[in-house]
């Protein structure tokens, strides 16, 4: 049992949690006291996205502020109505490269699974807004498809296990994938790229650790984080319990309008996280999703924020400017 010590109560454990996520608009707007004028345009906003937080993400917001980091993530907003040019529902062409269901092989020695559907929060910014969600909810027979396309593609190493997002996926069923990767021999690693240590850090669980000690594939954890306001003590101290069991902790962001498009943002963001142990790997350009445009930053902005954080922190907390092009074998890596 967890005692969260920023708010006083105790966590049952993760379920429960999720179990509180908010999903209406007005609930969210009176906990933080705000104008309700925009209301019915941010219900609008979210008919075909839905309103997505943890209790726990909210507790993190300051009150009566539209322009908390935090809650610029989650709240739906008229300007996702509008249509921009350059911005579509599938820009990294993500529905031809599925092998099998749930199964994207883009890049060559690695390959990524898409175990649940959904996510502990939705973000706004999410490229993976219009996917089809629904369809992903993989089956022992798939976890064996899926093993077994990995031992008959030899130069595959590594399996990402991304979302929807993989921690909102039970012990057991995480269990009985992995045994069933594991027998793929030229596996080696596998990465979890997820949301959810961040959110909900308490999912990380004796359950779970356990599972991650016995196995013998090296695990990495990639967790999404974009802000410095969003990472608490729970949060570190999981984060060192996971680095005593040998996982790699590494973190990537989205570089967001209003969120962290400063370099003050993303310099604080990188000590939060080293002190908590995990390494910054990329920031990602935003993909040019449908509904997404009022969070982007032009490259060029980017770039800037890059030499500027050169300037202040040690090169090992700056983290790889990258952006996602269809049909490339890897992400681009930024020229500065
Ligand atoms: C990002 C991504 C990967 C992993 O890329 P790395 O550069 O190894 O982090 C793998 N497959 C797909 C489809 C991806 O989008
Ligand atoms: S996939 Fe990641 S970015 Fe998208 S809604 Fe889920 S947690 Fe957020």
């Amino acid at each position: 049992m967890i005692t969260r010590t920023t708010t006083g109560w105790q966590a049952e454990d993760w379920q429960f949690q999720l179990s509180r996520v908010v999903t209406s608009v007005k609930d969210l707007y009176q906990y933080l006291e705000l104008p309700l004028d925009s209301l019915s345009s941010a219900r609008l906003a979210q008919l075909d996205f839905p309103l997505k937080t943890p209790q726990s993400f909210l507790e993190k917001m300051k009150k009566g502020d539209f322009n908390d980091p935090l809650l610029l993530q989650v709240l739906p907003k008229q300007q996702e109505l509008t249509l921009t040019p350059g911005f579509s529902y599938d820009p990294l062409a993500e529905a031809s490269a599925l092998k099998s269901r749930g199964l994207l092989h883009k890049y060559k020695n690695r390959v990524l699974v898409v175990l649940s559907g959904s996510c502990a929060i939705n973000c706004r910014y999410c490229f993976r807004r219009h996917f089809p969600y629904q369809d992903n909810g993989l089956s022992q027979q798939e976890f064996e498809d899926i093993s077994h396309y990995v031992t008959n593609t030899p130069q595959i190493n590594e399996v990402i296990l991304s979302g929807g997002d993989p921690l909102i996926t039970s012990n057991k069923r995480l269990e009985r994938f992995i045994h069933t990767l594991e027998k793929a021999p030229n596996l080696k690693r596998l990465r979890f790229h997820s949301r959810v240590p961040v959110v909900i850090p308490e999912r990380i669980d004796e359950g779970l650790l356990r599972i991650i000690q016995s196995t013998r594939l090296k695990i990495i954890l990639v967790t999404h984080s974009n802000h410095a306001q969003e990472l608490d003590d729970v949060f570190s101290s999981t984060m060192q319990q996971l680095a005593r069991i040998g996982v790699t902790l590494l973190n990537q962001s989205v570089l967001l309008k209003g969120v962290n498009d400063s370099a003050l943002a993303l310099s604080n963001l990188s000590e939060k996280l080293f002190s908590a142990g995990v390494l910054p790997y990329y920031l990602h350009l935003l993909d040019p999703v449908t509904g997404t445009s009022h969070f982007n930053v032009p490259e060029t902005e980017g770039k800037l924020l890059i030499q500027q954080l050169l300037a202040e922190l040690p090169g090992y907390l700056v983290p790889k400017l990258v952006k996602e092009e269809a049909g490339k074998t890897s992400k681009t890596p930024i020229p500065l």
